[in-house]
This record gives structure tokens, sequence and C-alpha cells, in this order.
């Protein structure tokens, strides 16, 4: 009965860990007082945006003092295959070229090319891409042109790539290198090119979320951790389709809050990386590898990860940290289910001696 009963607290001791250990992870990163960087990266502002939509959002921006990275989508494309340059046949109007200068002399405002004009160029059923598995030469010329229309029309230049979909191959890689383009910012995509010296900030969450990512960012260490919030026109849409006031409001609500917590930094993507840090492949590589991984995938606490974790770009220090405790939390529970199998088998074994004895 001894051994029983020292297996009983055993067991209990275990639960009590595994439990202490996986449920409050999020308070066991104990508080920092890093700042954290927030990135609002608003994208689709092409020549079928809405502009007193634009107009409003970057007065918003600029009235509470955010920097603002904007997708731009240069072109419109009626992707007549015969026209001499397939790529582009309209363009941004001048309203809305001269409320983009506008703002950008602002300082705080960051023009980033968002495609070259947005259109599935992808075979159905496959991934939708503008630029996945195009030759290189043609992605060259559809990049290029882009670049140097904003360039040349904004007088800036254009240091950010935002491919449509979040999709973009390798060969865009090469093409964004040769462009002396600095920065992709896309989803979690898995790319080979190890060799690349191109800068990667993924998008992390939406407008919903920020407050999680900005609580979770705060309790890691905050050490070149980075939130990319993307969103989009239609993300204020009501039930009419039209710009919801309510849901403007709101938003300016969270913008207010955020711009007075005073570890958050607001920066653009350009910012961010002019200000050094490692954003290089390899980060990318392992923040990409880590959230498709299968241990996380059947983790016992996924929803945390899911919901919190994954809001945030963690710097690598910090994505060690949370593969240690994520490690703790799987040793734990396999010495709990050791202890659980130990107890069965000495139940069973006492129970086949009392069979035995009769
Ligand atoms: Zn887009």
């Amino acid at each position: 009965m001894h051994l029983i009963k020292s297996i009983k607290s055993l067991y209990v001791l275990m639960v009590v860990l595994l439990y202490s250990s996986s449920l409050n992870m999020e308070h066991s990163f104990g508080a920092h007082n890093d700042k954290v960087v927030v990135i609002f990266r608003y994208d689709d502002f092409g020549p079928k945006s809405d502009m007193l939509f634009n107009n409003e959002l970057f007065y918003i921006f600029s009235r509470l003092n955010i920097p603002l990275t904007i997708g731009v989508i240069p072109f419109i494309n009626n992707n007549d295959q015969n026209s001499s340059n397939r790529f582009i046949s309209d363009e941004l109007s001048s309203e809305k070229l001269e409320l983009l200068a506008r703002y950008i002399r602002l300082n705080s405002f960051e023009i980033a090319l968002h495609g070259v004009s947005h259109i599935i160029n992808s075979s159905p059923g496959d991934e939708i891409s503008e630029f996945k598995g195009i030759k290189m030469e043609d992605q060259y010329k559809m990049i290029s042109s882009g670049k140097e229309y904003l360039e040349n029309k904004l007088g800036t230049k254009i240091n950010t790539f935002i491919p449509p979909w979040n999709s973009y191959d390798s060969e865009t890689v090469k093409v964004l290198e040769k462009l002396n383009i600095r920065t992709i910012s896309a989803g979690s995509n898995r790319i080979l090119c190890p060799s690349t010296k191109l800068n990667f900030l993924p998008r992390t969450c939406t407008i919903p979320a920020i407050k999680k990512a900005v609580d979770i960012a705060s309790q890691i260490h905050g050490e070149d951790s980075v939130i990319v919030v993307i969103f989009h026109s239609y993300d204020f849409k009501g039930i009419n389709n039209t710009i919801s006031n309510k849901k403007l409001s709101e938003f300016v609500n969270t913008l207010t809050w955020l711009s007075e917590q005073e570890n958050i930094t607001f920066k653009t993507i350009d910012q961010v990386i002019a200000d050094g840090g490692d954003y290089g492949f390899d980060r990318n590589r392992r923040y990409i590898e880590f959230y498709n991984s299968t241990y996380v995938k059947y983790l016992p606490n996924k929803e945390y990860i899911n919901s919190r974790l994954r809001n945030i770009y963690p710097s690598s220090n910090s994505l060690n940290i949370i593969k240690g405790k994520l490690h703790l939390i799987i040793a734990l529970h396999l010495i709990l289910l050791l202890a659980a199998l130990l107890c069965v088998g000495y139940v069973l074994s006492r129970l086949l001696l009392q069979l035995g004895k009769r």
C-alpha cells in the first residue's frame, strides 16, 4: 500500500505542475519593460480604392501621430495578352498620387509596393497569386515597372514589397534583391532562399487581435519582437457594404488606447529595418518552422499558441524562450502519462495476484 500512496502523491504532484505550467504559461514569462514595436500595414490602396476612406484613414493616423505603411497597387490590369505591355493599362489617379505625396512629407508614412495590378495570375486550383510560378524575367518586368512608377511619381524610394495574398516564390525574392528592395512583408510562407540578404517582416495579426498581441509581447522579452497589424478598407464595412462609422470610431479608440501605452513604439516597416536588428531569412525560417511543427499542433494549449503567440513576430531569443516552455510542458505530459501507466499496471498486478490466491 505504501507504493500505491507514493505513486498517488507523484501523480497529484505532476497534475499540479503540469497545469500550473501549461495553463498559466502566459504568466510565467514574467514582466519585462522592453518596448513593443507595432506596425500598421494598410493594404490595397490602388486605382479602385475609396478616396473618402483613404482621406479619413490617413487623417486619423496623422492626428494620432502613428506611422503607417501603405501597400500601394500602382496599376489596373486589363489582362490584354496582346498588349505590348500587358501588365499596365491604367494607373493611380492624380488625386490619389497627390494624397500619397502629401502624407509622405509627414515622414511617418511609408509607401510600399503591393503587387503591380493585384490580379490572379495563378491557375484555378493553385494558391492564389500574382507572382508565384511566373518566370523570373516577367516578375522582374512587373515589379520594376511598379517600383519605378511610384518612385518617379512620388519622388520617394520604395524599400518594401508586399505581395498580394501574401503569395510569392524564390524567384520573387531574387527579383526584389536585384531591384534593391530591402524588405518583403508577407505571411508564413515557406520559401527556400537561404542565401538572400532580403529582410522578412511578416504580417502577424488583424485589428481585433491587437490587444492580445500587445499583451503577449509585453510579457515575453520584447527585444526585436514586432507586431505587424494588417488591415483593408473592407474591415470597416457595415451591412450596406459602406464604411461603418461605428467600426471606424472603435478603431480610433483602439489606436488611442495603444498610443497611451508607455511600452509601445509605432514604426513603419522601413523604419524598423533602418533601426537595425535581425530580420533575415533565418529568423523567418525558424518562425515558420516553429508554427508548422508537428508537436505544436498536438500541444494541450494549442489554443493559447494560436490565439496569442501567433500574433507577434518573436525575436530569435523570444522564440527560444517559448520553445523551452513548450518542451517543459511536453516533458511533464509524458511523465504524467508514465505515472498513470505505472498506477494502472500496479493496480492490475495486485488484482491478478488476489485472483491467483483464490
Ligand atoms: Zn491586397
